[in-house]
């Protein structure tokens, strides 16, 4: 996933996963020096819960002597997510959730960041269990384009979009979780306010039950879909990204997906 000489956006939302893989790499720089680190984290706008991931982020950044930048989505899009999630009231896209908004948005924010900071690479702190909720979600919806990009190092598909790592892709979620603990790394106490809104409660507690009844099921579906890539990449041909014709960033269609949820919100 990393070479010697990467410059790294690692994303830090100040939860435990992605604190304890700001650990690892910056243990991992220490044998690398040629490598680049840089911690980024998007402020989506949520009132009451952003500021705590956010000094739990920074006080972790300057312990480890990473750099860190936050972007907000306010700063890069014009409005926080509490606001967005205001206006979808009557509008057309009234009934998707506040993650459906806030996942197209901090994907792209992300993205804006890690160019901005310079990095060739963005690494996301995505558990083994994440991988499969998003995995079954994606088989459920029937959104094989998402399933087949959900590669745990994508591609190289346009100069605009940084290349997307996933180190703990293979990691239970409880195992970081203790990695955390063992490390007596402060975790946010405050859970998101839109949490109960996500479709990935029901996989998340579907999967879990599955797992405590057939030990090895996350692994299995994972490692599955791994194979199924290479080969399906292996038949299919390579998406060609053009430019969004509004905002300029990478997109398959004429207007990005940020440019059209934020249109319905803004007519
Ligand atoms: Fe965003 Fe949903 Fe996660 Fe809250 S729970 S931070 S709204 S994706």
């Amino acid at each position: 996933m990393f070479n010697i000489n990467d410059t790294i956006a690692v994303a830090v939302s100040g939860g435990k996963d992605s604190i304890s893989m700001l650990h690892i790499l910056a243990k991992m720089k220490t044998i690398r020096p040629k490598t680049t680190l840089i911690a980024v984290t998007i402020d989506e706008g949520i009132n009451g819960y952003r500021d705590e991931a956010l000094r739990i982020a920074s006080s972790e950044c300057s312990k480890l002597e990473v750099p860190h930048k936050t972007f907000s989505f306010k700063q890069l899009f014009g409005f926080t997510l509490d606001e967005l999630v205001t206006r979808r009231i009557g509008k057309a896209n009234e009934r998707l959730t506040a993650c459906a908004y806030c996942g197209v948005l901090r994907r792209r924010a992300m993205n804006i960041a890690a160019r901005e900071v310079g990095a060739n690479k963005i690494s996301t702190a995505h558990t083994l269990d994440d991988e499969v909720q998003t995995i079954l979600m994606n088989i459920f919806r029937g959104d094989l384009t998402r399933l087949m990009k959900g590669k745990p190092l994508t591609d190289e598909v346009h100069p605009k979009l940084v290349r997307k790592v996933k180190p703990f892709c293979e990691i239970p979620e409880k195992e970081s979780a203790l990695y955390a603990y063992v490390k007596k790394i402060r975790l946010q106490a405050t859970p998101c306010p839109y949490a109960s809104e996500a479709l990935r409660n029901d996989f998340r507690s579907m999967i879990n039950a599955m797992e405590e009844r057939h030990a090895g099921m996350k692994f299995s579906v994972f490692s599955s879909m791994e194979r199924l890539r290479l080969d399906l990449n292996q038949r299919s041909k390579h998406e060609v990204l053009g430019e969004c014709a509004k905002c300029g960033e990478p997109s398959s269609g004429s207007l990005c997906k940020v440019c059209e949820l934020l249109k319905t919100l803004t007519k």
